[in-house]
């Protein structure tokens, strides 16, 4: 299987791979007259079936897998190219069942609408087909050409059950392949088999009625007939699912029916069909069905599947009478964040002093070879002191993404969630509200995209609003820098409080957000705890890597430029070097202008200090707060310009710089209370410009925008400020 990049062009990257059979090959090629060698597919399946994996070792994407559900809220598109046909793929969100209820059911719905895609693969948990066919029996319902994959067969396997899959497959007229989709095995066949559905060639292929049983199936077939004879609404959809549908009080189906000359006609007949099953079967025509699809899976499972004896999921039965404790899961729970927090910063601090050493030596280089000049200040403090600055970071945040894409590969995230719901529903929230907050100490943006998974609109926007409290990894440069340059022996717990800090402001205002704003909501819905499964090191690996090169691309491109302007704004008027000895305190306004020259950058911080003075900021950390505004990053590559330019201490790392005395005051510019109330300044003012703008789209109004930059502003302030007084007392 060929590989292609995301929207690259197909023809310069892709090398045919050699077809391992002969005969597909020469079926394919000469097919090539009849059918267009494009194929496009859907991966449809409940949330956490392994749709993205599939996705991801199918067109070597990167995309975010996750063990619990609602990672994927769009749909990812990618190609590559298989046994000499392009296919085009498209990662849904997961959905149990297509009914219009939830957003990702819609989403699901309007795509096969408006898409058709040629062949759906339906993804399906081998271990879990009770429940995972449900969704394949509205497929069957659709009418559409589709391969099931049966994935997680290793689950299957190890479990000790036998499915015999052929059967099924014929039995329900789906082919059904085996696949690990962690591993790649399977993904070969399953593809050959979706060329096979494509090309008309595959002899499972019929279609099946899952059968409703008499009372309903009647009902069905008059309405069927009077949809097919209407011959307006049956184009996008199978005349039997619109039927079953349309008895299901369908909301879109209702309105699609609507626009016909026959509607009424219709929704008359369809009532009096209802009204008669109903009476019938004692219960409501949904449940009614639904447990006419169950009854079809269970009939089939029964002839199928052989059910191992071995107890199902036994190590995640025992990790979980401990990790989900009432007593113990709180406690296991900071204990690994603890755990991470160290990592982060014990262990990255190795690798950060080898990429502190290069820059170092670059630095030097620089300082050594280029001849004096504007020039070589430019390189040597704007773009090696401030990109430079930053760079060292990245093992940091590389650390920091591995333990939470760990954490959420094997199935602990949705722990975690778990134990906090009791907690989360103290401030008005659900448990399924915290892997949105948790996913945001990587980034808020897709942190706050992936909200949609709750179903509750007000708990959905409250989790929004809440999720810039928990810092992201941009921020997290300024705690390993002032941590370790003021808080070093008791590092871990630093960051521990700094990061309960935010997580303790998020809750503060979820409560005052619930108390004074919206309505409390009691939406009870199912918390899942998938099994837990050992992330492979490459996956975990890929997503490390992935949110490397996002990291190294923003050095690059904002950082790089935002450097340069705020050295340039810090070189510019040029200083008269005799004049900067005078005590900054001591020059009036007046003398300013004769004596000393303030550099533009300087002009700005100082006229915004006085708001800032009663936290202990230096018009330094000012400055660097308020580059801070378009990205966090900014900050920590600000305060590396603003701290190369004393030469005596030009060899020192920026850690060792930041606590030297500053040569007009003669006082360090942070203290460690300054540092203190920085660090939770930084960590909780004004979202970044690209956070601010998830909020707006998601919830769709700016109010909602400017509340954050508002109210997370003066809450920063407010606390800083509380931080800095405290500290001063000791
Ligand atoms: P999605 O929600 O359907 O997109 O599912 P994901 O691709 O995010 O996967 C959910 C979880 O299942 C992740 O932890 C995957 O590592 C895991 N997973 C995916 N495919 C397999 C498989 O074939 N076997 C096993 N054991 N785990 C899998
Ligand atoms: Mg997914």
């Amino acid at each position: 299987m060929e590989v292609l990049p995301n929207n690259c062009q197909f023809e310069d990257t892709v090398r045919e791979t050699p077809t391992t059979s002969l005969h597909d090959y020469d079926n394919a090629y000469q097919d090539f007259s009849s059918h267009s060698r494009t194929i496009n597919v859907a991966l449809i399946g409940n949330p956490n079936c392994g749709k993205t994996s599939l996705f991801n070792i199918a067109s070597g994407a990167r995309e975010h897998v996750g063990n619990y559900s609602g990672v994927t809220v769009d749909a990812k598109k990618g190609s590559f190219k298989h046994n000499g046909y392009t296919f085009n793929i498209v990662d849904l969100p997961g959905t149990y069942s297509l009914a219009a209820y939830s957003p990702e059911e819609l989403y699901v719905r309007r795509y096969l609408k408006d898409e058709t895609p040629d062949v759906i693969i339906n993804v399906v948990v081998a271990s879990n087909l009770e429940r995972n066919l449900y969704l394949s029996t509205e497929l069957i319902d659709m009418d559409r050409s589709m391969v099931i994959a049966l994935n997680m067969f290793d689950e299957l396997e190890r479990n000790g059950d036998k499915l015999d899959y052929k059967l099924l497959g014929d039995m329900i007229g789906v082919p059904v392949v085996p696949t690990v989709s962690r591993t790649g095995q399977g993904i070969d066949e399953l593809f050959d088999t979706v060329i096979k559905v494509y090309e008309g060639k595959h002899q499972d292929v019929r279609h099946v009625h899952v059968n409703l049983g008499r009372d309903i199936e009647s009902g069905v077939t008059v309405l069927k007939e009077m949809l097919k004879a209407d011959g307006y609404v049956g184009r996008h959809f199978s005349p039997r699912y619109l039927a079953i549908k349309l008895m299901e009080h369908d909301r879109e189906v209702d309105s699609l029916i609507k626009d016909s000359p026959d509607a009424d006609r219709i929704f008359t007949e369809r009532d009096s069909q209802v009204t008669r099953i109903e009476k019938m079967r004692n219960e409501d025509i949904t449940s009614a069905i639904a447990g006419e699809k169950y009854g079809f899976i269970t009939g089939a499972l029964a002839e199928t599947l052989e059910k191992g004896n071995k107890e199902i999921n036994n190590t995640t039965h025992i990790i979980d009478t401990f990790v989900t404790n009432k007593l113990f899961g709180f406690p296991i729970f900071i204990l690994i964040m603890f755990a991470i927090f160290w990592a982060t910063f014990e262990i990255g601090a190795y690798p950060m002093a080898w990429i502190e050493w290069g820059v170092e030596q670059l630095s030097n280089l620089v300082q050594r070879l280029m001849p004096d000049g504007m020039l070589k200040d430019m390189i040597a403090d704007g773009i090696i002191g401030g990109v430079g600055g930053v760079i060292v970071f990245l093992p940091n945040i590389l650390i920091l993404y591995f333990c939470i894409s760990f954490m959420e590969d094997s199935g602990y995230m949705a722990r975690a969630a778990f134990i906090m719901d009791k907690l989360m529903h103290k401030i008005g929230l659900h448990g399924k509200s915290f892997i949105p907050l948790i996913m945001g100490f990587g980034c808020n943006v897709p942190a706050i995209m992936s909200s949609r998974s709750i179903e509750s609109q007000s708990s959905r926007i409250i989790t929004i609003l809440i999720n810039p409290f928990m810092s992201c990894t941009a921020r997290l440069p300024i705690y390993v820098l002032l941590v370790g340059a003021f808080f070093e022996k008791h590092a871990a717990l630093m960051f521990l409080l700094i990061y309960m800090t935010g997580i303790a402001v998020a809750m503060l205002t979820a409560r005052l957000l619930r108390k004074f704003y919206f309505k409390a909501d009691e939406t009870p819905f199912v918390m899942e705890l998938p099994p837990y499964r050992l992330p492979t090191l490459k996956a975990s690996l890929r997503h490390m890597w992935g949110k490397g090169e996002q990291y190294l691309k923003k050095m690059g491109g904002v950082i790089l430029v935002a450097s340069i302007i705020v050295w340039a704004l810090n070189y510019f008027p040029l200083h008269n070097e005799q004049t900067t000895i005078m005590p900054v305190n001591e020059i009036t306004d007046d003398s300013v202008i004769n004596i000393h020259t303030d550099s533009y950058l300087e002009m700005m911080g100082k006229a915004v200090n006085p708001v800032m003075e009663p936290l202990g900021f230096h018009w330094r950390a000012t400055v660097a707060a308020l580059a801070g505004v378009p990205a966090k990053e900014i900050v920590v590559s600000t305060l590396g310009v603003l701290y190369t330019g004393s030469d005596d201490a030009n060899d020192a790392s920026i850690k060792t710089r930041i606590k030297a005395p500053n040569p007009v005051t003669h006082t360090p510019d942070f203290t460690s209370a300054s540092a203190l109330s920085f660090i939770l300044f930084i960590l909780l003012y004004c979202p970044c410009i690209a956070t601010v703008t998830a909020i707006v789209k998601e919830t769709g109004t700016w109010r909602y925008g400017a509340f954050a930059v508002i109210y997370n502003t003066l809450a920063a302030w407010l606390i800083a400020f509380a931080a800095y007084r405290i500290m001063l007392l000791f």
